[in-house]
């Protein structure tokens, strides 16, 4: 939030936050204050709309509702609150576990402490009449270990099938956050985690690190003549391509709209050009075509900008030379590869 403005301002709209809290009787946690503070700094014109409307329904603040009004302005997306639900059921599941084992223990103990009991009986009794009682009651006591032992097998292997499924769900939900639901290949999110990985690789190990960014030739118009929703299976099928033609290790992902980017580690800029010109010709070498219906949308073109990781150098450098070659790419008439080491003989050129 920004809390530039005068300090008197700010006291004003912390003062009003506070009487708008008391009123409603929201308690004054931090996330609650954050939510009126910015409903009073008119700050969030969306929040202050909802709260209005909340206000003049006069619907009750209730703690989940505080709660769900934090989380949706100012907190976890849908995919946090995911995990840090899943997360409280893991725990929960093994808190479960724990006591059910301290009980199991305790039980234990108990009929340790009984057996005890007998044994010491045993020794004073002066005929089998009573032994044959002494008997029964070991029996019923062992019977009654044994039956809660079983119950407790069950149990713990419920809620082992139950952690592994929370575990599952919660790979599944890191899976999902990381991946690019349009095009099913790695997101922007993953390609900046994997980015700054290979990176501190080439670091500590040494080794060359390229990037390519690919951008779809003249995409608004193919959109213009055929519709977004064929635009987006050109994107799929710009998607698979990049997948089809890289190794295991090297990363593709979906930048952002109609770019893509591929993180090649262990690799030179000579190799990184010839991945990039086989992915181009991939591309413009075939028609695309609607498998059912067999029209054809022409040859869907892509411009590559390739580049270099410098030692040292902030990513952003890295993505920008990217960014310049693949500029040149466009402007040297598309459908082609342009290597970063062009931008220093176009240099050399303007001087
Ligand atoms: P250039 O060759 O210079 O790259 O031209 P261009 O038309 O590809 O570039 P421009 O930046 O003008 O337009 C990009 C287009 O990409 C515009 C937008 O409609 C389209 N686009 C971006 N994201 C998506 C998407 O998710 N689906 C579809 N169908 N189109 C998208
Ligand atoms: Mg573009
Ligand atoms: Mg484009």
């Amino acid at each position: 939030m920004d809390l530039t403005g005068t300090i008197d301002q700010a006291a004003e709209y912390a003062d009003s936050a506070r009487k708008s809290m008391a009123e409603r009787e929201i308690p004054a946690t931090p996330a609650n204050f954050t939510v009126w503070y910015a409903y009073h700094s008119g700050q969030v014109p969306e929040l202050a709309r909802a709260l209005e409307v909340l206000i003049s329904n006069k619907v009750e603040f209730t703690l989940e509702r505080n709660q769900e009004i934090y989380d949706k302005y100012f907190g976890f997306d849908g995919e946090g609150r995911e995990i840090r639900e899943t997360s409280a059921r893991v725990q929960a599941a093994v808190t479960e576990v724990l006591e059910q084992l301290g009980e199991a223990g305790r039980d234990q103990s108990a009929y340790g402490d009984k057996l005890a009991g007998f044994s010491g009986k045993l020794a004073e009794v002066p005929n089998s009449e009573h032994i044959a009682d002494l008997v029964r009651g070991i029996l019923s006591e062992t019977r009654q270990i044994v039956e809660k032992s079983e119950a407790l097998e069950n149990r713990l292997g419920q809620s082992s099938q139950q952690i592994g499924e929370l575990r599952q769900h919660l790979e599944e939900v890191r899976r999902e956050a990381m991946t690019d639901s349009l095009t099913g290949i790695a997101n922007r999110k993953y390609f900046d985690a994997t980015l700054r990985a290979a990176a501190a690789d080439v670091m500590e190990s040494g080794g060359d690190l390229c990037l390519l960014l690919i951008d779809i030739d003249h995409f608004k118009k193919f959109n213009d003549t055929y519709g977004h929703l064929i635009g987006d299976e050109v994107l799929r099928v710009v998607a698979r391509k990049l997948t089809e033609g890289v190794k295991g290790r090297d990363t593709p992902a979906r930048f952002g709209g109609e770019e893509f980017v591929v993180i090649l580690p262990q690799t030179d800029l000579r190799d990184a050009c010839t991945v990039a010109e086989q992915i181009r010709k991939s591309l413009a070498s075939r028609k695309v075509q609607n498998k059912k219906t067999a029209k054809s949308y022409g040859t869907v073109t892509v411009s590559i900008g390739v580049a270099k990781f410098q030692l040292g150098e902030p990513l952003d450098a890295l993505v920008q030379r990217a960014d310049q070659a693949l500029y040149c790419a466009k402007g040297q008439g598309r459908n082609r590869v342009v290597a970063e080491t062009v931008l220093d003989s176009l240099i050399e050129v303007a001087e």
